[in-house]
């Protein structure tokens, strides 16, 4: 134990860091595999090394598989989630541009925020929080307000429903619009195919269904969104964030632009390997197998889901809290005495259900079990 006087007023009592163990099932993030912290682990090089410029590029590689796409443009950022969206918004949206957005949850409206931010004039299609929009709905709003930008959350991580996307590329082409996906809670846990979808832009995260921890993540856009991009007007108003100083960097020309978090991007790097070694479609297929278990089980305590089967997600569901219940304080109990994490509601279906997440490293059959016996424990 080491005393640290911070000024007159504070003393600081400190021991080495001790962090509790933890099964992470709430909305992210979730437990990082073993083998991926371990690589983490490793020992930076310089970020212009040959030996790291080579791991970018298998960063590269693997994200294009994960996301069925030959998209040249794919790239980690360096930042959580939600700087992967703030590129994507920053890059893709120039001030005036009609970006229309599907909101059915609390992340369609934070792309509402965010696009706004950049000068777009936002137009919003809206459904109860835990329902998705069906294709002629979608067809109207794009056929009213002529958006330059389409986007859409394919996995509400606020509600647990997935937005079907077949078709929607098609339209957005007879259109002439973008497609903008956010994939953050489904890339490696439920089938995206990209370039057969017809999406334009997509970003995600690394502490989701890819199994790292959060800090470097993914980014990708097709040519015609590199094309709206070289033919802008106006700068990127986001220094950080711009894919024309990104791509320097991740390109041919290795322009320094700013210090990659190395251990991250090694980390990253072996969560898509293991992912590739798994097989992409055989880690959409056990999402789908555990999450049908853990309904299965959860139905047999008596609790109902939130959404209609047919459009929940595997990687997250959202559980409704029972007449009577206080969901803060059983998830607290879990916590406390179980070491398990869950998530709460959030906006709208704030203290009206619990989530639950299996993502990545954490969609195991054990986890369910876990997650089980305990809430039989913790239940009244
Ligand atoms: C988690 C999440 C984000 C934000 O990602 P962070 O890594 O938390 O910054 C964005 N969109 C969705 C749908 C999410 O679930």
């Amino acid at each position: 134990m080491q005393t640290l006087s911070i000024n007159n007023k504070q003393k600081l009592q400190l021991s080495p860091l001790n962090i509790p163990e933890r099964l992470l099932l709430g909305p992210g993030p979730s437990n990082a595999h073993p083998t991926v912290l371990q690589a983490m682990n490793t020992r930076p090089v310089g970020h212009l090394d040959p030996a790291f410029l080579a791991t970018m590029d298998e960063i590269q590689s693997l994200l294009r598989y994960v996301w069925q796409t030959e998209n040249q443009m794919t790239i980690a950022v360096s930042g959580t989630g939600t700087a992967a969206m703030e590129a994507t918004i920053a890059n893709a949206v120039e001030p005036g541009d009609v970006v229309l957005v599907g909101v059915a949850g609390y992340f369609g409206n934070r792309l509402v925020d965010m696009a706004g931010r950049y000068g777009a004039e936002v137009k919003t299609i809206n459904k109860p929080w835990g329902q998705v929009f069906t294709i002629e709905e979608i067809r109207q709003a794009v056929k009213t307000h002529r958006p330059a930008i389409l986007a859409l959350v394919h996995a509400e991580t606020s509600t647990g429903a997935r937005q079907p996307l077949a078709g929607v590329g098609k339209l957005c082409r007879e259109f002439g619009c973008l497609l903008l996906v956010d994939t953050v809670t489904s890339l490696g846990g439920l089938p995206i195919f990209l370039d057969e979808w017809g999406v334009d832009l997509a970003y995600s995260c690394s502490q989701k269904g890819l199994s790292c921890s959060p800090g470097a993540s993914p980014f990708t856009m097709s040519q015609r969104a590199m094309k709206k991009l070289q033919q802008r007007k106006t700068k990127v108003a986001n220094w950080y964030l711009d894919i024309n100083l990104l791509g320097k960097y991740w390109g041919k020309e290795r322009v320094y632009h700013h210090t990659a978090p190395i251990n991250l991007y090694y980390g990253l790097r072996e969560a898509l390997r293991l992912l590739a070694e798994e097989g992409i479609e055989n880690s959409w297929q056990r999402h789908q197998q555990n999450v049908d278990y853990l309904w299965e089980r959860l139905e047999e305590l008596g609790l109902t889901m939130h959404v209609e089967r047919h459009f929940r997600l595997p990687t997250l569901t959202t559980v409704r809290i029972p007449e009577g219940v206080d969901g803060k304080a059983i998830a607290r109990k879990l916590l406390d005495e179980y070491g398990i994490e869950i998530g709460g509601g959030l906006g709208e279906l704030a203290g009206k259900v619990w989530r639950i997440g299996l993502m990545g490293f954490n969609s195991r059959r054990e986890s369910v079990d876990r997650l089980v016996d305990a809430l039989k424990k913790v239940l009244p």
